[in-house]
């Protein structure tokens, strides 16, 4: 412990998944204008506006005690836990926030994209601390001088995992969003956030580790990490059957990880979740049983040119067995999707249409919810591909009004091997299950088998259950933190990366949309990209390079491959700041390459 009493290693900091969000004091800055109405910062303002300043022990938020959901079966044979610290709902969301939801959310504003007006961009960005060590340039962390912001001394971390039941309970909504109820929290300090994720402490070839392969996969923190370990330690048993207490305890951990999906991605019920391993599995699972209950010759499928190979090759397959057609919308030199275009592929004949929310090779935010209006006009079902937007964007399925969501928990802080499927219900229902075995059957003879309703149907055999669980703990964390402030933070820092990488001569940026999230896809003259991605390895700068599973889209712009660091909120300035002092020394050749 340190003299002021905080841990004085991150291996010594009790942990908990309920970040707190010490509201700051005001930069109060005025905010340049972009033009339209719409305001972000200038470059120094933007410097300012992501400088430090330290957490005091005064800006410890009050905590709620609140007990940790009761199990709903066998409650008393479950070891007592003590009553986790939770932070409250917060206090100050109020009208400030209005507004932001169009932009971030996906949603249509009146004007179209809307995004928020200046009043509200310093509303937002007042309290914002976004970690950029004042007067280094970034180089120095000043992380190690942060206190903890959560003081739970005497927790034993395996004896209360930190997931926080009932935080996921009210459906996410934007404020001034279609959902009318403003659930935004203040912002936090990345500074501290990072102290979750131990990951980011490791030393890579000497250096701390940079993780900017957010897009590939993201990093865990520590809450997510105990909650598996608790899993195995005092849950662990198969689930739905057996009539003991800990087939119990599993039991009710899967499903409760299962209702914080159906909250976070606002289903109207947990019937409608279905785990799988991931977002490929999700899409194949989809293709083999609906597609290939419904799809017939000379039907038309229809997919974007931004997606990855996991949306593109199940179509295809489905589409060489039927007889069927793949139709593919483009995208402009930003890689924009071109409506116009998709407007005109869309006939009676479109049976389905299945694209991207946000590209993983370019970072574009597609017109989600006006794009399901288009295909549902023409009878056309539609799955959304939520693997890279569901960490950076609000998720709402009845918002989007799509037939299928599907995302892979390890995207958005989760374990590895666990991923969604969301379908409406009734649709799920009328699907005939793709794999056959255990667990989805209410009765067997040999003559016949009766099928359970969703989501039982489709989870085939023991499935991933403590990772299951490890994914429900990611999503309270995400929920803790607030998408919204996510989003506004990492919309910052993605404007502050875009703009250091556009003033390295020779570097071009491949994906300037205008709406975009995480992704930073580029390539620089005379270097070819695994030599970059590699000399940034030899500085513990962790980016992909190579194409992506993504090759029609980086063909489209005549490469096979680029760079990519992608962004996620626990990055800061100092994280882009190396990185862009990394790629100027390889373009100076100051690199062994
Ligand atoms: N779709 C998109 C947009 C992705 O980025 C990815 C992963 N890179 C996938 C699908 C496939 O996800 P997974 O490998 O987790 O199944």
């Amino acid at each position: 412990m340190s003299p002021n009493g905080f841990p004085a290693t991150v291996a010594d900091a009790p942990r908990s998944v309920a970040p707190s969000v010490p509201v700051a004091a005001s930069s109060g800055l005025p905010l340049a204008d972009l033009g339209g109405g719409h305001a972000v910062p200038d470059d120094a303002q933007l410097a300012q506006l992501l400088s430090p300043r330290p957490v005091s022990h005064n800006e410890q938020p009050a905590a709620h005690a609140q007990d940790h959901a009761p199990f709903y079966f066998l409650q008393q044979d479950v070891p007592a836990k003590p009553a986790s610290k939770a932070f409250g709902s917060n206090p100050v969301t109020s009208g400030s926030q209005r507004g932001t939801s169009d932009w971030f959310s996906n949603t249509p504003s009146p004007a179209g994209f809307g995004l928020p007006s200046e009043a509200e961009l310093i509303a937002l960005l007042k309290p914002a601390q976004f970690g950029l060590p004042s007067g280094s340039g970034g180089a120095a962390s000043s992380e190690s001088a942060a206190p903890y912001y959560f003081l739970e001394h005497s927790q034993a971390s395996h004896s209360a995992p930190s997931v926080k039941h009932g935080q996921h309970a009210s459906p996410p909504s934007w404020p001034g969003s279609h959902a009318g109820v403003g659930t935004a929290r203040p912002p936090f300090d990345v500074n501290v956030v990072r102290r979750d994720f131990p990951i980011l402490q490791e030393r890579v070839n000497g250096r701390q580790l940079v993780w900017l392969d957010n897009a590939a996969t993201t990093q865990k923190p520590q809450s997510v990490i105990d909650r598996l370990s608790y899993f195995y330690q005092h849950e662990n048993s198969n689930i739905h059957r057996a009539a003991h207490t800990l087939a119990a305890r599993a039991t009710d951990a899967y499903e409760s990880a299962r209702d914080k999906v159906r909250g976070f991605l606002n289903a109207a019920s947990s019937n409608e979740i279905v785990f799988v391993r991931g977002t490929t599995e999700a899409i194949n699972l989809v293709a083999q049983s609906w597609g290939r209950q419904n799809i017939v010759k000379d039907d038309e499928i229809v997919i974007s040119w931004l997606e990855h190979h996991a949306n593109i090759v199940p179509w295809q397959q489905l589409c060489a067995e039927k007889g069927a057609k793949l139709r593919v919308i483009p995208v402009d030199d930003d890689g924009q999707i071109l409506l116009d275009e998709y407007a005109k592929l869309l006939t009676p004949k479109t049976k389905l249409v299945s694209f991207t929310q946000v590209s993983n090779a370019l970072g574009t935010i597609t017109p989600a919810k006006q794009m399901v209006e288009m295909a549902h006009s023409v009878g056309a079902k539609v799955l959304v591909d939520g693997a890279q937007s569901v960490s950076h964007l609000r998720a709402d399925v009845q918002y989007l009004d799509c037939d299928w969501f599907v995302f892979s928990g390890h995207k958005i802080f989760g374990p590895t091997g666990i991923g969604v499927l969301y379908g409406k219900e009734a649709l799920l229902n009328e699907t005939q299950p793709w794999q056959g075995g255990g667990n989805m059957i209410k009765d067997v003879t040999f003559e016949h088998t009766q099928y359970h309703a969703a989501p039982g149907r489709f989870e085939a055999g023991t499935g991933n259950i403590a990772d299951a669980v490890g994914l429900g703990a990611a999503l309270d964390y995400v929920n803790q933190l607030g998408i919204e402030n996510i989003a506004m933070y990492e919309h910052q820092l993605l404007q502050y990366a875009t703009h250091q990488l556009r003033s390295i001569p020779g570097l071009r940026l491949i994906g300037t949309a205008e709406h975009k999230a995480s992704v930073l896809s580029f390539v620089l003259k005379d270097h070819k990209t695994e030599h970059v991605g590699a000399a940034l390895a030899r500085e513990g700068i962790a980016v992909r390079s190579g194409h992506h599973c993504a090759q029609p889209i980086l063909r489209r712009f005549g490469l096979e491959a680029t760079v990519r660091p992608s962004l996620a909120f626990y990055n800061n300035c100092a994280d882009v700041d190396k990185l862009i002092a990394a790629v100027r020394r390889i373009q100076n050749g100051q690199h062994a390459i």
